[in-house]
């Protein structure tokens, strides 16, 4: 079984592998983490001291990722889309952006009969089945084999169809860059969607995820997804805590552990545009994955119908989550 790995692990382990690196051949810390088997990670809201050390780090490892826009922008078209800037805005570092991916959210909430406020960060859950992706009409979303969902920006036209179906609205659109800029003049979109990648390049280079790395308390320990979900079910049992991404959209591959449940949770921190809600999450691809059946035995109008129906459910869950865009 490959362990799950927290950052003080990551380092030993690392180390330890060292000596025998020469002898094998085979770089140390490739051989960390499995990248064939759905990798997860375990964030223990407890250990959070709320210090944007990951957010940084993030902002520093994936800065070449970052949007770098032509302007003047042109026409929008269809003009009804909303030009959405945030190069002006790049050190917003309290919302998720185009250029900010991950962010701290916190809640006041009260534990033991004592005042405290927990601190927690918020990224792309990278779901087991998700929505992003298999709905992503351009075919620019995907999922890698370790779990891993990313927007490949090089073919992306922003028309975000995968924020409309992600259940926290987290890709952000950046206007004035992108594929788009080379085609017809443009297309619907006229940008490129962009979220966190989970350090893709990194995991692949056997590297630990920047923020992981980055976080001097431990929070984030990663893994495969089977002992990553054991260990939550160990510290929810042990500190009485709660758990969220379980079962969340049918299950992600980010798994918080709390020490309140999610609803105070979710009633306590600030909702909206950029800033993704706690609430409980029904399993949207479910849902598609009916009307992809219904689509293929279904007489046209019946797979009109089955369409409407699986669009209205997909509104329900974001007014559910909502305010969220
Ligand atoms: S670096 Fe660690 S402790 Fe600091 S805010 Fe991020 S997760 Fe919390
Ligand atoms: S949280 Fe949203 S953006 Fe992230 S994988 Fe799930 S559906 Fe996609
Ligand atoms: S996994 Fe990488 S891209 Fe995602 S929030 Fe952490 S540092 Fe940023």
């Amino acid at each position: 079984m490959v362990p799950s790995i927290s950052r003080r692990a990551f380092i030993k382990g690392g180390l330890a592998a060292a000596g025998t690196v020469a002898a094998s051949g085979v770089p140390a810390r490739a051989a960390r983490l499995d990248e064939r088997r759905q990798l997860a990670t375990l964030l223990d809201i407890s250990k959070c001291v709320g210090c944007e050390a990951c957010v940084e780090a993030c902002r520093e490892v994936n800065e070449e990722k970052k949007p770098n826009p032509r302007k003047p922008f042109p026409a929008m078209y269809p003009p009804r889309v909303k030009v959405e800037d945030w190069s002006d805005k790049k050190d917003v570092s309290d919302r998720l952006t185009p250029y900010n991916w991950l962010f701290i959210q916190s809640a006041a909430v009260e534990i033991d009969g004592k005042e405290k406020t927990l601190t927690l960060p918020r990224r792309c859950m990278h779901c087991a089945n998700p929505p992003c992706v298999k709905l992503c009409p351009w075919g620019a979303a995907q999922q890698l084999e370790n779990g891993i969902a990313r927007i490949d920006a090089d073919i992306c036209l922003g028309g975000s169809k995968c924020k409309a179906v992600c259940p926290w609205s987290i890709p952000q659109r950046q206007t004035g860059t992108g594929l788009y800029l080379d085609l017809l003049p443009s297309l619907a979109g006229n940008g490129v969607m962009y979220k966190c990648d989970r350090c893709y390049d990194r995991v692949a280079d056997g590297e630990l995820p920047a923020c992981i790395e980055a976080c001097p308390e431990e929070v984030q320990t990663i893994g495969p997804r089977p002992e990553i979900i054991k260990k939550a079910h160990q510290l929810a049992k042990e500190t009485g805590g709660y758990i969220y991404g379980e079962t969340e959209n049918g299950g992600t591959n980010t798994i918080y552990v709390s020490p309140v449940p999610f609803e105070t949770l979710n009633r306590q921190i600030e909702k909206g545009s950029g800033r993704p809600h706690l609430k409980s999450v029904a399993a949207t691809m479910e849902q598609a994955d009916k009307l992809v059946a219904a689509m293929l035995i279904a007489p046209f109008a019946g797979a009109i119908a089955a369409a409407g129906k699986y669009y209205k459910m997909f509104k329900s869950t974001k007014e559910e989550g909502a305010p969220n865009e």
